[in-house]
């Protein structure tokens, strides 16, 4: 697909591109079968130094903006692997960095940069509370100099494949708040100690090789030295980090749109039927110029919402459009590339049926489509809340 302006971060965008050269569609089909995780791939994107880009470089990383970030995910979806087992620990840390302790990020940034710590699991969603999140009901009670956590907690994803946990839970019950938002806190988990004292991770099968797990806390003691910031006000922190998530999770679908062209613009030009390319028919190539056009269109917007975002600007609604409209124009890609492709579509040795499941799932999550939509009603054009 050729771009209609210069990419930002060429060198960056080159340096992956080769990087993933050495994944290609068999490596990721074969784990897709047996839903494994992609160990190998992760370690090479750490051990090259990709997933700490947003680290400073006072903590080891490479001290570079989100802009950058996006460039590193986009090119990782448009080669046809996958970052959603690694992208966490790219928005998680944001929350340690812009609100933990100097002595909590000495302790653990410089070794997430190194690649000796994984901070790969965010745990907010919960089965009662769905989007809600002010109904979480897992909790944290401080006894002495720990805190006993309890609760239950769903779709926490790579939880079996990361050190470290950012986890979301109540310590004041919702009902004695002034407002639902408070109460709530962070607190940073070792898994590799609270698993089987207090910690079961349970995996789910999905419809995509995604690692995600349900998490059941049974007086799991985590130590108060182990609070981000200030106790009550983990909502808060969680939500400026999701900013920063929602825009890193649409460069990924811009990457999606990008390899779902790529791949139908491919194949229209060299398939023959009826004695001529099929790409020659204008119904095949509407789709394809259509899905092309969509896809610039909201790459636009994620490129404007990571500048607001690393400009340090109030950006909130240009990171849920950015999100809403780079999954959708993913998907839609998706689906013309399955019909581009006719019968090979379906076919595993193609990778566009995993690449149309995968991309799927961002409509639903970090946050579904309805939720950005009612975000943009009530921010952005002032109408009433409906919830
Ligand atoms: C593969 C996978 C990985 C995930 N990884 C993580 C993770 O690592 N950490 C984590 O914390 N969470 C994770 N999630 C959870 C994800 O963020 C949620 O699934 C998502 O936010 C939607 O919440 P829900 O599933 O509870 O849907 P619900 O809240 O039950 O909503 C269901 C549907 O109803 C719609 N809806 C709900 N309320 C309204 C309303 N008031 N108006 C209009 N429409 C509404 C929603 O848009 C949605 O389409 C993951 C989910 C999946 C599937």
């Amino acid at each position: 697909m050729s771009e209609a302006q210069p990419q930002s971060y060429p060198e960056i965008r080159e340096a992956v591109r080769r990087l993933c050269a050495a994944f290609p569609g068999e490596y990721w089909q074969a784990l897709d079968r047996d839903r494994i995780y992609p160990t190998d791939f992760v370690r090479t994107l750490t051990e090259a130094g990709f997933l700490s880009v947003l680290i400073p470089e006072d903590y080891g990383g490479s001290g570079l903006g989100l802009g950058a970030a996006t460039a590193v995910l986009e090119e990782i979806h448009r080669s046809g692997c996958n970052g959603g087992a690694c992208h966490a620990q790219m928005y998680t840390m944001g929350t340690l960095l812009k609100h933990g302790s100097e002595a909590q990020k000495q302790a653990y940034l410089p070794a997430i940069a190194r690649g000796e710590l994984r901070l790969q699991a965010f745990g907010v969603t919960e089965p009662s509370a769905g989007t809600d999140t002010t109904r979480i009901r897992t909790s944290a009670k401080r006894v002495g100099d720990h805190y006993v956590v309890n609760g239950q907690k769903i779709w926490i994803s790579r939880a079996e494949h990361s050190d470290l946990m950012i986890l979301l839970c109540r310590t004041t019950p919702r009902e004695a708040c002034a407002k639902p938002s408070d109460g709530m806190s962070v607190l940073l988990v070792d898994m590799r100690e609270a698993e089987g004292k207090g910690l079961t991770i349970r995996p789910i099968r999905t419809m995509l090789n995604h690692a995600t797990t349900e998490l059941f806390f049974d007086d799991l003691q985590v130590p108060a030295a182990n609070l981000i910031g200030e106790e009550g006000k983990g909502f808060r922190y969680i939500l400026s980090g999701m900013n920063a998530e929602r825009i890193l999770i649409a460069s990924e679908c811009i990457g999606d749109g990008r390899f779902f062209i790529d791949r139908a613009a491919a194949y229209a030009k060299e398939r023959e039927v009826f004695g001529r390319p099929l790409g020659e028919n204008q119904g095949v190539q509407f789709p394809i110029a259509r899905a092309y056009v969509q896809l610039a269109a909201a790459a636009e917007m994620v490129d404007k919402a990571a500048r607001l975002f690393d400009a340090g600007q109030d950006g909130g609604t240009e990171a849920n459009m950015a999100k809403m409209l780079a999954s959708e124009a993913s998907w839609y890609a998706a689906d013309m590339c399955i019909q581009t492709h006719g019968g090979f579509g379906f076919a595993e040795e193609y990778d566009i049926e995993r690449k149309f499941r995968e991309t799927r799932l961002y409509q639903v999550a970090p946050i579904s489509t309805n939720l950005i939509l009612s975000h943009v009603a009530t921010h952005a054009l002032g109408l009433p809340k409906s919830f």
